[in-house]
């Protein structure tokens, strides 16, 4: 069988990567002039010249010993390392309220009532309920533990990860919850997965789709694939950019938005379905500040949406990965706006340090700003996300198949773990 994989994000080339160890001839075209997609690290030196990057998406990924990712870094050689657990808040009442890093130690936080703990703590004795039909994610961590979660802790986190208002999402937006309710309850769930840490490679998060494409043969870059038909034969031609091919299989390893384009001519129930599918774009703004602890030994602080006006939070890449700055440098990051509506004084940099000065008022001036646009970047699972997904996977054509974050879950590590379930249905097919 010959597989022709359009898209040289994660899903393609861990994809790609399954499917030449398993002897298959597989060619794969990246649009971009070099392959990762959102996973890449871009060279940032400091004023002096000195070495230091940014991140244009993840700034690591999640691992725990024996999981997919654990297993896959493995077999690739990658060096990882892992910053630990470290120090994070949660932006609430004007105030950064320490995020406890263990879920029982939350007993203790400021950030819930007693008695939203005292739910919190009834989750395990919560009836498990069908995934059907799908719910509302705010909905399903109220259900399982309690408003008081729902309400204070949960904003924050969905809007740290996917951008967005929690309230405005499904559940299949975090398809780990639904599998962790499938276990008992989710501390149960939790548990049984094995205690996870934040990864990242030496050298940055770009390192790991290097590694692949160095260990993969038939990665073609600068290929943007324009169209696709089938053969009477039942194979099918694929061409872009002055290419053209006939393979038995087409991966479509792309946004729903892209791979609605190629499917609009073949498959239009398909194509409907992933262009209903939302994009979220974020705004990102990378500074450098003197040290300051103890912000600078810490992951940094999610804001708890309502008093954020768009600021979403602030990482801490330099305690993440020592090797995005110098060692007498603090890099921070900041996500700004996404779903939510934003405050117009974020629109300039300087209402953006004044946002942060509001929450860590020893900062010091920026010595470097640097900002980004990811634009249509994160999608977003609103509610109907499941029967968009299901009618795309419907309508697809015997030879062609879709493989995405938006099919598998926001992270590296949902996409990892989607594709390695992927191949296992292959192979029972
Ligand atoms: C700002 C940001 C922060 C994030 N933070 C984290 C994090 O901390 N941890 C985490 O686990 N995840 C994080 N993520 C999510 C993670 O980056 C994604 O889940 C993952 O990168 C998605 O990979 P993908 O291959 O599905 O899609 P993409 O990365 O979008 O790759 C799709 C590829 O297809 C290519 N392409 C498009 N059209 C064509 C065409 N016609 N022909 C050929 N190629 C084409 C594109 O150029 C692109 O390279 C973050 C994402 C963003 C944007």
């Amino acid at each position: 069988m010959t597989t022709l994989i359009l898209g040289g994000g994660v899903s393609g080339l861990v994809t790609a990567w399954h499917l030449q160890r398993g002897g298959e001839t597989v060619e794969l075209w990246e649009a971009q002039d070099s392959v990762g997609g959102w996973v890449h690290t871009l060279p940032w030196p400091d004023v002096e010249g000195r070495s230091g990057h940014i991140e244009r998406g993840p700034q690591g990924v999640l691992s725990a010993p024996g999981s997919a990712v654990d297993r896959l870094f493995k077999e690739l050689d990658l060096e990882v390392r892992s910053p630990g657990h470290g120090a994070r808040w949660v932006g609430m009442g004007g105030t950064l309220i320490p995020v406890p890093t263990a879920p029982a130690a939350l007993l203790f936080s400021r950030l819930l009532t007693f008695s939203a703990k005292f739910r919190m703590m009834m989750e395990p004795f919560i009836p498990i309920r069908s995934p059907e039909p799908e719910e509302n994610l705010s909905a399903f961590v109220a259900r399982r533990l309690g408003r008081g979660v729902a309400e204070n802790l949960l904003p924050a986190m969905v809007a740290g990860i996917l951008a967005a208002p929690a309230e405005s999402l499904s559940v299949d937006a975090l398809p780990k919850l639904l599998s962790w309710e499938a276990k008992g309850s989710l501390f149960q769930g939790m548990r049984s997965g094995g205690s996870s840490a934040l990864v990242v490679p030496k050298g940055g998060m770009g390192a790991f789709p290097k590694r692949l494409s160095e260990r993969l043969s038939g990665v073609q870059t600068g290929l943007r694939a324009e169209g696709l038909e089938q053969l009477e034969s039942g194979r099918w031609r694929v061409w872009g950019g002055g290419e053209l091919r006939e393979v038995d299989r087409v991966l479509l390893a792309l946004p729903a938005y892209e791979a609605s384009v190629l499917l609009g001519p073949i498959a239009p129930q398909s194509a409907e379905a992933l262009a209903a599918i939302p994009y979220t774009s974020v705004r990102l703004r990378h500074s450098r500040h003197t040290r300051l602890a103890p912000l600078d030994d810490s992951f940094g602080f999610l804001v708890h949406p309502p008093e954020g006006h768009g600021f979403l939070g602030a990482l801490v890449p330099s305690w993440i990965d020592p090797d995005s700055a110098p060692a007498d440098l603090m890099q921070l990051r900041v996500f700004l706006g996404g779903a939510f509506e934003m405050d117009s004084s974020l629109s300039e940099s300087a209402g953006v340090q004044q946002v942060l000065r509001s929450w860590v008022p020893a900062l010091g001036e920026p010595l470097q700003v640097r900002e980004e646009l990811a634009d249509r970047a994160i999608p977003r699972p609103e509610m109907g996300h499941r029967g968009h997904v299901q009618a795309a996977l419907a309508g697809l054509p015997k030879g062609i198949d879709w493989i995405s974050n938006a099919r598998f879950g926001p992270g590296v590590r949902d996409v990892v773990e989607g594709v390695e379930a992927w191949m296992n249905h292959q192979d029972t097919k």
